[in-house]
């Protein structure tokens, strides 16, 4: 059996793409009764699909109306898959959903909104939502860290200087405080920039609040020490 190339709607990113179908998967002849059928002269059968263009894959069910499964599956053109489908109905399946990393040791309304910038990025989608709830974390982040006073430059050059980020974390904490304010204003971002982005958050948060907390646990209580604030 080919692959027939199906118009449909990702259940991760909601595009509408043209998609290779794998299967059929599973055929049943009565989808009530759930049972499986070695025939392919049904018109209910499972597939996978993997989206072009988040990457994705998922399940298909395929619920046809005059076409078989063996007759959507030896399909040879786009056109003659769309006339297979023309009275099908096709319910997507999403994988389960990945748990996005959390961080005990975060303040909660970070770690609560960080979720939802996790979930953008995993999706691919909403670039500059991504990117200036990246820099609002960031902002809320160095409160949380002492460095509530001051202008964005001193209260990051500030943690570093204290030893608790790298000088390289600081200098891309600066880009990222930049870039998310610019995409706030202006509702607009690269896509991969921001993914970066959230990739970098995630390392300032590890670097910053749960390695202290892991330390701490590790020298039986000790308290690491605090930043200084200017
Ligand atoms: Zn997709």
């Amino acid at each position: 059996m080919g692959k027939p190339l199906a118009r449909i709607t990702c259940p991760i990113c909601d595009t509408i793409e043209r998609m290779e179908l794998t299967g059929p998967l599973r055929v049943w002849s009565d989808v009530s009764r759930q049972a499986i059928r070695i025939d392919p002269n049904c018109h209910v059968g499972a597939a996978a699909a993997i989206c072009p263009n988040c990457q994705s894959p998922f399940g298909v069910l395929i619920y046809l109306g005059s076409s078989t499964i063996q007759h959507l599956f030896n399909t040879n053109s786009p056109e003659e898959t769309d006339v297979a489908l023309r009275d099908a109905s096709i319910v997507t399946v999403p994988p389960s959903a990945i748990a996005p990393e959390s961080y005990p040791n975060l303040p909660k309304l970070i770690s609560e909104n960080f979720v939802y910038i996790q979930e953008d990025a995993q999706r691919r989608r909403n670039p500059a939502g991504i990117l200036s709830g990246a820099r609002s974390c960031l902002d809320v982040a160095l409160k949380a860290l002492g460095q509530e006073e001051g202008g964005r430059r001193a209260r990051i050059n500030n943690l570093a200087s204290a030893g608790l980020i790298t000088t390289a974390i600081a200098a891309w904490a600066q880009t990222l405080w930049e870039e998310g304010s610019d995409a706030s204003h202006d509702l607009q971002a690269n896509l991969d920039r921001a993914i970066e982005h959230v990739d970098f958050l995630r390392l300032f948060f590890e670097v910053a609040f749960e390695m202290p907390a892991r330390v701490a646990l590790s020298s039986h209580g000790a308290v690491p020490v605090e930043p200084v604030a200017d």
